[in-house]
């Protein structure tokens, strides 16, 4: 079994971006930006936050954060968007969710011009990714996405079947592998037979939050399976697949945490350079 490390394809995908930004900069004289909003002191996302950080400067990009206290007024926050979605120094924009309950996290995320929505989830993109057009691909999909072609270039009838249906994971998830030529089934909290869905699948990609949902004998010998499940429990933080079992079956297999993680942040600095690239054309 090949298990995917992706601490490592995150280390060598941060590499070429370095050498692109480089080179990006000898062109135009100038570097990508990302700029994130963190509203709030909710711990992760400080962390998150820090971290996306960390890995921008790394890889050249200018990098910058702006903080709000937990009572900001939703209208400060669409201004700040506003005059970010006009500042030629800023290619991506990044609001942090969760966002508190008085802020409508729709009307942030349609307030951020989508040619900036380095997270993919503006209504534009969205409907861009499901049309095949060129767009901003949310960055943990994205991020399994790279893992999958890796592990097999060639993905044309491939039978994949994804669990959990987010706007977040699932849904994107989809949209790539279909633009890839596989047969997609996306699964949720409704679907019959979980078991038989998984059984038939050449992929699997799990997004669901619930500790090791998908077993061993779920799955065919050979299966290619990405676990996005990030879960807490008291013998720590575990994914949404029982990843021994499914070891067994697996011709490859994403551990949590090492696997699909890594590559989301990656991929928000692949996203920004991207945002920047399309905007010099
Ligand atoms: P979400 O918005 O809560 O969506 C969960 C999905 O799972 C829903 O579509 C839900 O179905 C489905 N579901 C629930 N119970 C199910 C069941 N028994 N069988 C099949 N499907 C079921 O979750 P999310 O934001 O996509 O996140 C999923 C997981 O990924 C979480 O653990 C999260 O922490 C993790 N995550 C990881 C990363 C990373 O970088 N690795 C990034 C983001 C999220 P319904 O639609 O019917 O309710």
């Amino acid at each position: 079994m090949i298990l995917i490390d992706g601490k490592k394809e995150a280390a060598l995908l941060r590499e070429e971006l370095k050498k692109e930004v480089i080179n990006l900069k000898a062109k135009y004289n100038k570097v990508p930006g990302l700029t994130v909003i963190l509203i709030g002191d909710l711990t992760p996302s400080q962390i998150y936050v820090r971290n996306k950080e960390k890995s921008a400067k790394e890889v050249g990009l200018k990098s910058e954060i702006i903080k709000y206290p937990e009572n900001i007024e939703e209208k400060v926050v669409i201004e700040k968007i506003k005059e970010l979605n006009t500042n030629e120094t800023v290619s991506g924009i990044l609001v942090q969710l969760p966002l508190p309950k008085h802020i409508d996290k729709q009307k942030i995320i349609e307030a951020i011009d989508p040619s900036k929505d380095v997270d993919g989830f503006h209504p534009m993109n969205v409907g861009n990714l499901s049309s095949g057009y060129e767009s901003s691909i949310p960055c943990t999909p994205l991020g399994c996405y790279l893992l999958i072609k890796k592990i097999e270039p060639n993905l044309s009838g491939k039978k994949a079947v994804i669990v959990g249906r987010s706007n977040l994971n699932g849904k994107p998830m989809t949209q790539l592998l279909l633009k890839e030529n596989c047969t997609v089934t996306i699964t949720h909290s409704r679907t019959k037979d979980l078991k038989t869905e998984c059984l038939e699948a050449d992929i699997i990609v799990a997004a669901v939050g619930i500790p090791e949902l998908v077993k061993g004998d779920w799955i065919k010998k050979g299966c290619i399976v990405i676990d996005v499940g990030i879960n807490k429990t008291d013998q720590g933080i575990v994914g949404d697949v029982a990843f021994d079992e499914v070891s067994k079956n697996a011709k490859a297999l994403t551990p949590v945490p090492g696997g699909v993680g890594p590559m989301t942040i990656a991929c928000l600095l692949k996203n920004t350079i991207d945002c920047f690239k399309r905007s010099q054309i």
